[in-house]
């Protein structure tokens, strides 16, 4: 396998230098550009002179020189040809789905998936008679079998959301490639850590509303791709992000831009304390999921993928069994321990909990969660970086002996 290091790539992309010798790039605000000649104005409507080709710029929801640069951080960081970046994962996800699928089109899914791609893929793409079979995404044979003539994608979390399922990227790849189809992966719970495109993605798609960004302080999303995929989807014509218009604003492309390079230092501590809070809950003999953990039923398959030096990531989970035991957790270790947050999303440098069936998976129907292996009492825990991490363990481990959990 091709070796590709994310922290040294990112680290070669031509740096940008702000007007008066700044040393962070301006932000180009403009929503429209001048041409010199007007005869050229065609051309770029045509795609032969525009940005893509390093010609002039146009108007902002096409290309915005902000939001290049970091485009070119992602695709960097992934290893990818192109990147482009949106307004939130959910539009990357949704632009990236409909550029691949029209009518008739058939898409298989892993079934542990974000809530809200759960619902475009099992609610709004019916609607438009585009349909999805859910499979386990620990099951390669299982998406497999589920393959159609009319299959024109298969799509998965690295690792599911919630229940930390790992999904064998190089072997669906390969599926997908025999049959000729592309492999559309999220990768928003572990950037860094596994680089998908490497692993035989055709597309891979973040919400940068979480690690990438680190500060819980904005929406957005990329898509990272080939040059001729990320060229359809800004097509005037055509193009998915270019036509329903999900355009990341500059200024948000700037503050994601002076996070990127401390991305590398942030993963590898979330991941640092991450295992060793799921080390003592399991020393403990709390019900402790978290993929650093021999225990983890893919622990190897994620360890065969990964990049090292970035660890094993900053998601665990306790099975608390009923919602109410969690909830009760989740006060003990907000309100008294100031162990971390009750919140929905991750990333953040603080700890944010949240009891998934209930709150971003609840678009999910009881039964499918059931099926997906989420418990009513699955709390999700997002491991920040504050305070110091021997406090942290005595917290939590104070707060799941409390509830009997230990
Ligand atoms: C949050 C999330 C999304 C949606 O991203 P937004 O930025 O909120 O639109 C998609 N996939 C996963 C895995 C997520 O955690």
């Amino acid at each position: 396998m091709q070796k590709h290091n994310p922290e040294q790539a990112m680290v070669k992309i031509r740096r940008e230098f702000g007007e008066h010798g700044g040393v962070t790039p301006s932000i180009a605000r403009s929503s429209t550009f001048t041409v010199v000649d007007p005869g050229t104005m065609p051309e770029i409507f045509e795609g032969l002179r525009g940005p893509e080709k390093g010609g002039c710029f146009l108007y902002s929801r096409h290309f915005n020189p902000t939001v290049d640069v970091l485009n070119r951080y992602l695709s960097a960081m992934e290893g990818s040809e192109a990147a482009v970046n949106t307004a939130s994962g959910m539009s990357a996800i949704s632009c990236a789905l409909l550029q691949l699928c029209v009518h008739g089109d058939h898409i298989v899914s892993s079934d542990t998936v974000y809530g809200g791609t759960h619902a475009l893929l099992s609610e709004l793409l019916p609607q438009m008679n585009i349909h999805t079979s859910f499979v386990d995404p620990s099951d390669t044979s299982g998406f497999e079998a589920a393959i159609t003539p009319k299959t024109k994608v298969i799509f998965t979390e690295v690792m599911g959301n919630p229940t930390l399922k790992i999904a064998d990227i190089p072997k669906l790849a390969k599926l997908a490639h025999d049959k000729g189809i592309k492999l559309v992966v999220d990768n928003t719970f572990t950037p860094l850590i596994f680089s998908p495109t490497v692993l035989g993605a055709d597309v891979v798609v973040y919400s940068m509303t979480k690690f990438i960004n680190g500060a819980s302080d904005m929406i957005a999303g990329a898509i990272c791709a080939d040059k001729d995929f990320i060229y359809e989807l800004m097509d005037l014509h055509t193009g998915r992000v270019m036509l329903f218009g999900p355009t990341m604003d500059p200024r948000a492309a700037f503050d994601l831009i002076q996070r990127m390079p401390h991305l590398p230092l942030r993963m590898q501590e979330h991941s640092r304390r991450a295992l060793a809070i799921a080390q003592s809950l399991e020393e403990l003999g709390a019900p402790v999921l978290y993929p650093g953990l021999k225990s983890h039923p893919h622990h190897e398959l994620f360890t065969s993928m990964m990049n090292k030096e970035f660890g094993y990531g900053g998601l665990l989970t306790l099975d608390c069994k009923t919602k109410e035991k969690a909830e009760k957790l989740m006060s003990i270790l907000q309100n008294k321990e100031e162990f971390g947050l009750i919140a929905v999303s991750l990333g953040y440098f603080d700890t944010l909990m949240s009891c998934s069936g209930s709150s971003t998976s609840s678009e999910i129907p009881p039964e499918d969660q059931e099926k997906m292996g989420l418990s009513p009492g699955l709390l999700r825990v997002s491991i920040g970086y504050t305070g110091s991490l021997d406090q942290r363990i005595a917290q939590v481990e104070r707060a799941v002996k409390k509830v009997g959990l230990a």
